[in-house]
């Protein structure tokens, strides 16, 4: 038998996820379009996975390596696949055009590399602003420079502005994105063309609470995951459905005594006596060690804590108030009935890292 952990991904979940994220953009403009941001595996859950499972509905997928655009490209995925932080050599470009992809340019050096390029690649490109998030994207004093190479390219086809919120998810109201607004519109003003182009702007945050972001193309990455990108609002709340559920059961029982000490450390000090369960799941799964004793755990359907530090292979739970629990006893991690964001925040960090950090020895079943 295998080791009794497992992640299940929920398709059907993703799927709800994904057009919700489209319903919202839509209040804005019917017509608006949604990337289903795939980078990072999919956010843990598989690409291919993820892919079968949103082929048939999503307008387009977005990620990172080339070589991931074409392994979906010969899963037959026919919709238009977004590299986000584009190409990162002129080589690259004969593939895009090959396997049809689009390409963010964000920096000058990709505007050059496309200038040289051959004429009849007629790469679509995102061409994306740097708005204030001060990662990629060209700034405004770049803008005339970008306008030339343009013109003196090619080897472009159709260009769709974009920039990326760098606090969408804040809880400061629409001044979180406001400021960015503001100057994405002064970026493209007096440049007569920017006008008719498409524009991207949204991330999951921005397309939950500012629909007028959603413009021609939004970009949901978390909330098809059923991760909630804010701090103060939960994923329930949002209609969002979990759709991975990490799971695993309870290894062992013991039974300690006042004053007895738990795991590496000893960091759990035992106050009463205590049923201490112990789960086969570790950080080497993917489970945070940062996760520190109180961190909520389901065991058969009830809430409890873990106690003490997170082994590689192991974590401890208290049992004392499941006395129906033991050996063999289901416990989520997170998933269905905890939500991954409340792991989360005990953890220190966000579900976007739990999910990517699913270890690859974790068996994922689909359901
Ligand atoms: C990752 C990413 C997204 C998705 O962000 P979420 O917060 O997960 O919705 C959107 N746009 C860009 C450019 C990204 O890199």
């Amino acid at each position: 038998m295998p080791r009794p952990i497992e992640a299940r991904i929920k398709l059907a979940a993703l799927r709800h996820n994904y057009l919700l994220g489209r319903r919202h953009a839509a209040r804005h403009n019917s017509a608006a379009k949604a990337w289903a941001v795939v980078k990072a595996n999919a956010y843990g859950h598989g690409l291919l996975r993820a892919a079968a499972a949103l082929g048939d509905v999503a307008d387009g997928f977005a990620l990172l390596d080339l070589d991931e655009a074409v392994r979906l490209r010969e899963a037959g995925i026919r919709q238009p696949i977004l590299l986000l932080e584009g190409f990162f050599e002129a080589a690259d470009l004969s593939v895009c055009a090959a396997y049809q992809l689009t390409a963010v340019v964000h920096c000058l050096e990709q505007l050059e590399m496309l200038r040289l390029a051959p004429a009849p690649l007629c790469l679509p490109i995102y061409l994306k602003l740097n708005t204030g998030m001060n990662r990629l994207g060209l700034r405004a004093e770049q803008l005339p420079a970008v306008r030339r190479k343009l013109a003196a390219s090619p080897a472009v086809g159709a260009v769709t502005l974009m920039t990326h919120f760098a606090e969408a998810d804040g809880d400061g109201g629409e001044r979180c994105i406001a400021w960015q607004l503001e100057r994405f519109t002064a970026m493209i003003s007096g440049w007569t063309d920017a006008e008719r182009l498409p524009v991207s702007l949204a991330n999951s945050a921005a397309i939950l609470r500012y629909p007028q972001t959603a413009h021609d193309w939004v970009r949901p990455g978390i909330m098809l995951y059923g991760g909630s990108p804010f701090a103060d609002q939960d994923a329930a709340s949002l209609d969002l459905l979990p759709v991975m559920t990490l799971r695993s059961r309870i290894l062992a029982v013991q039974e300690i005594g006042v004053g007895e000490r738990v795991g590496y450390g000893g960091t759990f000090v035992a106050r009463v006596p205590t049923r201490v369960g112990v789960v086969a799941c570790g950080y080497a799964d993917g489970y945070p060690r940062h996760a520190p004793g109180g961190t909520p755990i389901l065991v058969a359907g009830r809430r409890t804590q873990t106690l003490g530090r997170v082994s590689m292979d192991m974590l401890a739970c208290d049992l004392t108030e499941l006395p129906e629990s033991g050996v063999n006893s289901p416990v989520v991690l997170w998933g269905e009935g905890l939500p991954a964001d409340e792991v989360a925040t005990a953890a220190g960090t966000i579900s976007y890292e739990l999910f990517c950090a699913l270890a690859r020895r974790v068996p994922v079943v689909e359901g």
